[in-house]
C-alpha cells in the first residue's frame, strides 16, 4: 500500500511538472498557471524554498559547491541566519511549506534547531528533497527532526559500501551516514513518530550500478523510500550495463537523454518554481529557481517576500521565460542552459 501511494505521489508530481512545462511553455498562457498557483497558495497554503546553508563539507566531483563556483558568485558561502527566518515567517503567515536545501548541507547551519522548533511552531511544514548528505547530525538534531515533525529528507546516498559512495562522494563516509540514519529511527520510535519520512537518493553512476539492488534492500530495511536517479552529467562515469540499469532500477530507462526520448517532456524542470515555490538565498536574495547562481531578483529580507516577487525584474523573467517578452542579458536567466534550451526549442519549432 506505501509503495503504491509513493507511486501515485510520484506519478503526481511528474504530471504535475509536465502540466507546468505545458501551459507556461508550449500554450503559453502565464495568467492561467498564476490562477492555479493562487487557487493552491489559498488552499494550501504558500510553498517556498529557503537554503538554510550553502556551505557544504564534501567535495563531490562534479558539484558546483565543491568546485568552490557558488562559494565566488550569488549564491556565496554561508547560513540562513534564525532571525532572518524567523521575521520571514512572522510576516507572511500564508506561508506552510519550505524547501530548505539547495546547494549546501542544511545540518551545517548552527542555528538549524532553532529553526525546525520555529516552524513546526507556526505550522509550517519543512522539508530536504533536494538532498541532505547527512555525514553530520547531533542528537540534538536527530531529535528536533523528529519531535517538531520535519516531514521528508531525502539522503543523498550513491552506493551501498564506502568504497562505491567514496568514489563521487569525496570526504563522505559511509558508515557516518549509515550511523545517523539509525540515529533518526531510534527517535522515531523514541517518540512514536513517522516523521521525517526518509528517502535513499541513489545518482546511478557506472562505478554504483552493481549496486542498486544491495541499496534497495538496505533502504527497505531502514525504513527508507528508494528512489534512484538518472545521473546529470552523461560523460561522468556514465552507465555500463544499460539493460541492467533500465531493469534494476525501476525506472526503465538508463539515462536522461533516454528518458527525454521516450517520454517528450524534461527529465526536471526547475522554471516552474518562480511561479509555485520561488527559492530564497540563505542572505535573502531572491533566486527564483533553485538553478539560478547568475543573478538575483532583489532581497527578500530588505524589501519583503511579497514586493520582491513583484518586482519588475522578477515579472520580466516570468515573461521572458513563457516567450512574451523578448530575452534581455540583464536577466539572470537568460545565462542559464535551460533558458538557450527553450528558446532553441522555440526557434526550431518556427522553422527558424
Ligand atoms: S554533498 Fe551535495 S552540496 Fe555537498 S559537495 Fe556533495 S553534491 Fe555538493
Ligand atoms: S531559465 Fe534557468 S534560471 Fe531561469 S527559471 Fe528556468 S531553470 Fe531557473
Amino acid at each position: 500500500m506505501i509503495k503504491q501511494i509513493r507511486t501515485w505521489q510520484i506519478a503526481a508530481k511528474k504530471a504535475g511538472s509536465a502540466l507546468g512545462h505545458m501551459v507556461l511553455l508550449e500554450w503559453r498562457v502565464p495568467h492561467l498557471y498564476d490562477a492555479a498557483v493562487g487557487v493552491k497558495d489559498r488552499i494550501l497554503g504558500r510553498s517556498i524554498r529557503v537554503e538554510a546553508c550553502s556551505m557544504c563539507q564534501l567535495r563531490c566531483q562534479k558539484c558546483s559547491t565543491a568546485k568552490g563556483i557558488n562559494r565566488d558568485g550569488v549564491v556565496g558561502w554561508g547560513s540562513l541566519p534564525f532571525e532572518s527566518y524567523r521575521r520571514l515567517l512572522d510576516e507572511n503567515p500564508e506561508i506552510r511549506l519550505v524547501e530548505l536545501s539547495n546547494w549546501g548541507e542544511i545540518f551545517l547551519n548552527p542555528e538549524i534547531v532553532d529553526i525546525i522548533r520555529y516552524s513546526h511552531r507556526k505550522g509550517v511544514r519543512l522539508k530536504a528533497g533536494n538532498g541532505v548528505n547527512l555525514n553530520l547530525l547531533t542528537e540534538q538534531m536527530a531529535e528536533a527532526l523528529v519531535r517538531y515533525g520535519f516531514h521528508h529528507l531525502s539522503v543523498s546516498l550513491d552506493g551501498a559500501s564506502q568504497q562505491t559512495y567514496h568514489e563521487y562522494r569525496r570526504r563522505g563516509s559511509f558508515e557516518k551516514v549509515i550511523r545517523n540514519i539509525g540515529r533518526i529511527n531510534k527517535y522515531k520510535r523514541r517518540l512514536g513518530s513517522a516523521l521525517p519520512k526518509l528517502s535513499w537518493q541513489f545518482v546511478i553512476f557506472g562505478h554504483n550500478e552493481h549496486e542498486i539492488l544491495l541499496a534497495r534492500h538496505m533502504a527497505e530495511e531502514l525504513g527508507m523510500t528508494f528512489r534512484p536517479k538518472l545521473n546529470h552529467s552523461p560523460h561522468y562515469s556514465p552507465v555500463r550495463d544499460v539493460e541492467r540499469v533500465r531493469r534494476e532500477s525501476g525506472l526503465a530507462v538508463a539515462s536522461r537523454d533516454e528518458f527525454v526520448a521516450r517520454t517528450h517532456r524534461p527529465y526536471s524542470f526547475a522554471c516552474t518554481q518562480m511561479w509555485d515555490s520561488p527559492q530564497i538565498n540563505w542572505d535573502g536574495k531572491l533566486l527564483g529557481c533553485c538553478v539560478n547562481k547568475f543573478g538575483d531578483f532583489g532581497n527578500v529580507f530588505e524589501e519583503g517576500l511579497v514586493p520582491a516577487l513583484k518586482g519588475w525584474k522578477y515579472t520580466y523573467a516570468k515573461g521572458m521565460l513563457t516567450g512574451t517578452r523578448p530575452p534581455d542579458p540583464e536577466i539572470p536567466c537568460f545565462h542559464c542552459k535551460v533558458f538557450q534550451k527553450i528558446q532553441r526549442l522555440r526557434s526550431e519549432r518556427r522553422g527558424g
